[in-house]
């Protein structure tokens, strides 16, 4: 087993995975930038490295600073939470080079999922269902509208790049088709700096369904069954819960088989998260798989009682997976905190936390890094905390999350909580009844 672990990351995980190691008795090493100087996670490993200054590019997503800091303090792993250098084929890489085990998908693993376009290729030949769409990257707005004509609008322009729902189009008529085009990759060419695109079948009210892989070093691979994240804003997840209350068990093991299938395929190793669209018939279709740990990981975890961070841990030492699959005990609910105005259309609102108070009690998880007095900067995402509520069924999940969240105090920024707390009375969200369009329905006003 590792002795020491350098955390390459920031804010909540950082913090989630140090626990982990503690627990394990593996030593932890923080990195952190002088924007991050006072973060909890910072305080609470047992090393801590600066690694430059605020703007990501100059710190947490430095290689050579972060390998610096690894030799520095003898790290014999890195663990690059999500984000950042979680997916970067160069960096885990370079660990392999320096001797230092990376937790997380090899490098060949990470080429062969971290283009979309590819990966769907890749999917396919495994047997995996895809959307319908171009075979590889578009090579012109023409042969696009050709492609659009034949498999029918609407159809969605995507960047092969991308992640967080950002250089995505959705194209309804030949007329629109060239703008799309060039927003897209512009927008992809910004964000990624890599504008090519491909062309998929819109799916109309979709789910957004994605089923948690682990996998070891000898090639054998199991699920822990789904989260239904179907609840986003501009194709960015708000929150996320387990099991898919559209699930059946035997749509549950077509779509945990085909998960495995996928994994297999590339000798996947570590944990991972293949994304699914699911239509009303209950068709699903492979979108892109994630090698790396999600941000909603603690909704799988607590309905299985698993750590997912151990496995990680454990996997990538070397320990072999029994090879069951797991399945769901109980629900699981996640509400992403963000520091954002959800009455100004979810503006960044960084700033002093004045007042903290966490919610608690039975049921209740709150994974952050924040306390009275903490400044957010501004550098970064806005997530500040995740709540994640569990109860043997949906409807005590969802009491039992309306009730943290009338605990939870943060005074001093705007803060997505008034939002959740809206949404957890919604009758149709109670009713299970929702899609990725939900939002754009959902009147929110003071
Ligand atoms: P990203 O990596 O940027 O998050 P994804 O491929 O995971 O991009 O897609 C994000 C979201 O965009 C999905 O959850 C879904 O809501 C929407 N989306 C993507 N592809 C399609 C599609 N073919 N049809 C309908 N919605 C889609």
């Amino acid at each position: 087993m590792f002795k020491k672990i350098l955390i390459a990351n920031r804010g909540e995980i950082a913090l989630r995975i140090i626990r982990t190691c503690k627990e394990m008795g593996i030593k932890t090493v923080a990195v952190y930038s002088t924007a991050d100087r006072e973060s909890l996670h910072v305080r609470f490993a047992d090393e801590a490295v600066c690694i430059g200054p605020p703007p990501s590019k100059d710190s947490y997503l430095s290689i050579p600073n972060i390998i610096s800091a690894a030799e520095l303090t003898n790290a014999d792993a890195i663990h690059p939470g999500y984000g950042f250098l979680s997916e970067n084929a160069k960096f885990s890489s370079v660990c392999r080079d320096y001797g230092i085990k990376f937790i997380g998908a090899t490098p060949e693993q990470i080429n062969s999922m971290g283009d979309k376009a590819s990966a769907k290729e890749t999917m396919k030949k495994a047997g995996v269902p895809i959307v319908p769409g171009s075979e590889g990257l578009l090579e012109s707005v023409k042969e696009g509208i050709v492609l659009a004509n034949g498999i029918g609008y609407p159809v969605i322009l995507k960047a092969t790049a991308g992640g967080g729902g950002r250089g995505m189009r959705v194209v309804w008529k030949d007329e629109d088709f060239e703008n799309a085009w060039d927003s897209a990759r512009q927008e992809s060419g910004a964000a990624f700096g890599n504008d090519g695109l491909y062309l998929e079948k819109y799916i109309e009210d979709p789910r957004h369904i994605e089923i948690q892989i682990i996998g070891d070093q000898y090639g054998k691979a199991c699920h822990l069954s789904e989260r239904d994240c179907s609840i986003q804003r501009r194709h960015q997840k708000l929150v996320e819960e387990a099991p898919s209350p559209f699930m059946t068990p035997e749509l549950r093991d077509r779509m945990g088989e085909a998960a495995i299938k996928g994994a297999t395929a590339v000798s996947y190793e570590g944990a991972g998260t293949i994304e699914f669209l699911v239509d009303k018939h209950r068709n699903f279709y492979f979108m892109e798989m994630n090698t790396r740990i999600q941000v909603e990981h603690p909704v799988t975890e607590e309905i299985i009682n698993y750590d997912l961070i151990k496995e990680q841990i454990k996997v990538a030492s070397g320990v072999p997976i029994s090879g069951k699959n797991y399945f769901p005990n109980l629900h699981a609910i996640e509400c992403r905190i963000n520091a954002e105005d959800p009455y100004n259309n979810f503006r960044p609102s960084p700033g002093k936390i004045t007042n903290f108070h966490s919610p608690g009690g039975h049921g209740v998880r709150v994974d952050t890094h924040v306390y009275a007095g903490y400044q957010i900067p501004s550098n970064y995402d806005s997530m500040i905390a995740k709540l994640i509520c569990t109860a043997q069924t949906r409807e005590e999940a969802i009491s039992t999350m309306e009730r943290a969240l009338s605990e939870f105090v943060i005074e001093g920024v705007k803060t997505t909580i008034p939002f959740h707390l809206k949404l957890m009375k919604d009758p149709n969200f109670r009713a299970g009844n929702f899609t990725t369009k939900f939002m754009e329905t959902f009147v929110f006003t003071e």
